[in-house]
């Protein structure tokens, strides 16, 4: 009507089958009402008359399975509408897993373990989030394991998560965060520490594994593993490390088929590898814009979605820590204690004595009780930023999640930096 126009909003009609694709303009919020119809957001479906909002940067589809009619309202770097999606794919994939799940409920055995994996920019973050959306809308509680160290969705980038899902994703926030499992990785690329890598992928299998053991429903709905875009040489041994050890059953491959020909090539019969195209609606982005999507997920860690959170920030006496860095420099074989491999070099905990060189660095606070404990295998219980060091005093100022005091000793210093414009 006019007087939606004269107020900058723009309604959009949808057939059946098609989506509206939208980008939020830098530092605009872009508002979204389903006024007729159904539709959903990644699998998760828009209740009528409530306002979605869209911040900074957000690159949305709002798919119709029925058709729809869309208000838009906000500034739009694009927003367009596309009949040319691979909904129905996706849709028949869920099918087929969910087929699996219920064999599995009447055989006893486990559910289906999905990977999804493809060069960067081809959706695959999307797609696990459209598989446990469908997943748990059909009453299922999948896991979702996020093995991308670089642009990662259940915590902070240089880690490694898993997490129970036991509703949708919010459109406007994604998954509920609530008690993931968390590794610290401590960079933003398994090439840092291969080997550091595979043993916690394969740490991760083992708790997922001990889990299915005392839930069933969790076991029956299997797992969605989500994972980095780095498919080429060492890249490609995380991702057939990865298959072996959650002893995947199904390899999605967005987008690629040399990869697809590769997997098929070195994967046992049993696993089942399938070639799917990636939607026209993903878009690519450049490395600064990767490297302000890692900052802003440190940023929403600390300050809560839409900065609803405050975190605290408190010194840290240097005595009341421990702080290890995971590997020490490579140093040529010759050089190596009888019997020890460069790789043994990779999982060495290294002692880090406080310095200025900590500033803006992360540290995760590992849950470990003593230093008996296995530090790399121990999960921690989240992140402090080093936002000032105070070599005189012996004390840092660290920005935290949480009120002082440090819930524990064992810290883990993290190459990831960030520095916080809010102080
Ligand atoms: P990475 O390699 O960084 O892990 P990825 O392959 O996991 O990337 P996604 O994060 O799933 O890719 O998608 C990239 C961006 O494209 C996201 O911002 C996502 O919201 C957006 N996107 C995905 N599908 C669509 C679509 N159909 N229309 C518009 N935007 C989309």
């Amino acid at each position: 009507s006019q007087d939606d126009s004269q107020q900058g909003i723009k309604e959009y009609k949808l057939e059946k089958d098609s989506e509206l694709r939208f980008e939020v303009e830098t530092d605009e919020i872009v508002e979204l009402r389903l006024k007729e119809g159904l539709a959903e957001v990644f699998g998760t479906e828009l209740l009528k008359s409530r306002v979605y909002k869209f911040t900074s940067l957000a690159k949305v589809a709002v798919y119709t399975w029925h058709g729809c009619s869309l208000n838009l309202k906000g500034k739009t770097e694009v927003a367009y509408i596309s009949r040319d999606t691979p909904m129905t794919v996706y849709l028949n994939t869920h099918a087929a897993l969910e087929q699996m799940r219920q064999q599995a409920e009447q055989e006893g055995t486990r559910g289906p373990r999905v990977m999804v994996i493809g060069p960067t920019d081809v959706g695959k973050s999307t797609v696990c989030r459209l598989l446990l959306n469908y997943a748990v809308r059909v009453g299922r509680r999948p896991t979702f394991v996020d093995i991308d160290v670089g642009q990662g969705v259940i915590s902070v980038p240089g880690t490694i998560g898993a997490l129970l899902i036991e509703r949708p994703a919010d459109i406007e926030e994604g998954f509920s965060l609530a008690g993931p499992l968390v590794y610290h990785f401590g960079a933003t690329t398994p090439g840092a520490n291969l080997k550091l890598y595979t043993l916690l992928v394969s740490s991760m299998a083992e708790v997922f594994n001990k889990r299915c053991m005392t839930n069933q429903r969790a076991s029956v709905s299997g797992c969605v593993i989500n994972t980095c875009g780095w498919i080429k040489g060492d890249g490609y041994k995380c991702i057939t490390h990865a298959a072996k050890a959650f002893e995947v059953d199904v390899i999605v491959v967005l987008d690629q088929e040399r990869l697809y020909n590769e997997l098929v090539r070195d994967m046992p019969s049993f696993v089942k590898v399938v070639l799917q195209q990636k939607s026209g609606g993903v878009v690519e982005r450049t490395r600064a814009f990767r490297s302000t999507a890692r900052d802003s997920r440190i940023r929403e860690y600390f300050y809560g979605f839409e900065n609803c959170f405050y975190p605290h920030s408190f010194e840290v006496r240097f005595s009341d820590v421990e702080i290890f860095k995971i590997g020490a420099p490579a140093v040529p074989n010759s050089c190596l204690p009888l019997g020890m491999t460069p790789e043994d070099n990779q999982t060495k905990l290294v002692a880090v004595q406080p310095s200025n060189e900590l500033s803006h660095h992360l540290l995760s606070v590992s849950l470990a009780k003593s230093k008996e404990d296995d530090l790399l295998k121990t999960n921690v219980a989240g992140f402090v930023c080093v936002t000032h060091v105070d070599m005189d005093r012996r004390v840092f100022t660290v920005l935290s999640p949480a009120p002082r005091p440090l819930p524990r000793r064992y810290l883990l210093l993290s190459e990831v930096q960030f520095m916080d414009l809010h102080q």
